[in-house]
């Protein structure tokens, strides 16, 4: 597990060097905190497999006003999520991220699936608490899954140099990546997301749109089926309360900050021109709602 750690992109969590221990805390204090949430998608559905729960600290943010922090998060906290996506499609089952790997595989029980049975893995991005629920005691935990990436993801992680140039703390995330890489190498596909506008299918009912920032090949994924949609942004937005009024606001978890303001505010702009229901990775129970237009702005209502 030590192995798949590294760089934490949630709410709140604490610095790098102390995440090890941090997740630690979150895991004996969320023991309880299995949600699952069906989500009716056409004639199928999508199902919030949660990690757990957890509270975000908005000292995670970089550069938010005073001002900001206390119209936004005025009790100091907001809700938070490690989140994993069921997506039940033509007959397969496909998650979207792996999460913390905490609850994954029984919570896979309760909906009645084997590891062997999950059929796909689209992933987001490849910080640990993404793949953190792919690999146990060094082995594939999804032994005849196919593994989906982007290109530009799996180019950083498993760039040597880059890892060499870091601290030691940051490089843990890049071996957990390399592991996974390596552990899936003949299930591995992949793949350029495009922009919203242009984007394709990846799959058949799933089409990949490019968000880089947060990560340099971080991806969104557009679930559809009779009609229904759902799009999973991920960790495009790791910080629901003040990042969706105020996209230009990076987290301290964001690789490139600029590049990450900018495909948030892009994607949050598309996404209210198409009035899309979303999920995110860190959206606090039932890890999934629709965007509202206030006085204050654009904000993310959850579903109830
Ligand atoms: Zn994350």
């Amino acid at each position: 597990m030590a192995l798949v750690m590294g760089l934490l992109c949630l709410q709140g969590c604490k610095q790098k060097a102390s995440q090890s221990e941090s997740v630690a805390t979150e895991q004996s204090e969320n023991e309880t905190e299995q949600l699952i949430y069906h989500y009716p998608l056409g004639s199928t559905e999508v199902v919030l497999l949660s990690d757990g729960q957890n509270t975000g600290d908005p000292s995670v943010l970089v550069g938010a006003s005073e001002e900001i922090i206390k119209e936004f998060v005025p009790t100091g906290k907001a809700g938070g999520a490690f989140n994993i996506f069921l997506l039940k499609l033509n007959g397969k089952n496909i998650l979207v991220d792996s999460g913390m790997g905490f609850h994954l595989v029984e919570n896979l029980a309760k909906e009645g699936i084997s590891p062997e049975q999950v059929d796909m893995v689209l992933l987001t991005h490849m910080h640990g608490d993404h793949i953190g629920g792919l690999m146990k005691d060094g082995q594939r935990v999804f032994p005849n899954a196919e593994l989906y990436i982007s290109k530009k993801e799996v180019a950083y992680w498993t760039d040597k140099k880059i890892q060499a140039s870091l601290p030691e703390g940051q490089q843990r995330g890049f071996a957990g990546a390399q592991a996974v890489v390596e552990a899936y190498k003949d299930k591995l596909h992949l793949f350029e997301p495009q922009q919203a506008e242009k984007m394709e299918e990846l799959i058949p009912g799933v089409k990949s749109i490019a968000s880089y920032g947060h990560t340099p090949g971080h991806t969104c994924y557009l679930v559809e089926n009779g009609g229904s949609k759902l799009f999973i942004w991920g960790d495009l937005i790791n910080f629901p309360t003040v990042q969706v009024p105020h996209p230009e606001i990076p987290t301290r978890h964001d690789i490139n900050p600029v590049k990450a303001a900018e495909s948030r505010a892009q994607v949050l702009n598309w996404l209210e021109s198409q009035g899309l229901t979303m999920a995110g990775m860190h959206v606090p129970y039932p890890g999934m709602g629709n965007l509202t237009r206030t006085q204050r702005g654009l904000e993310l209502e959850l579903l109830k």
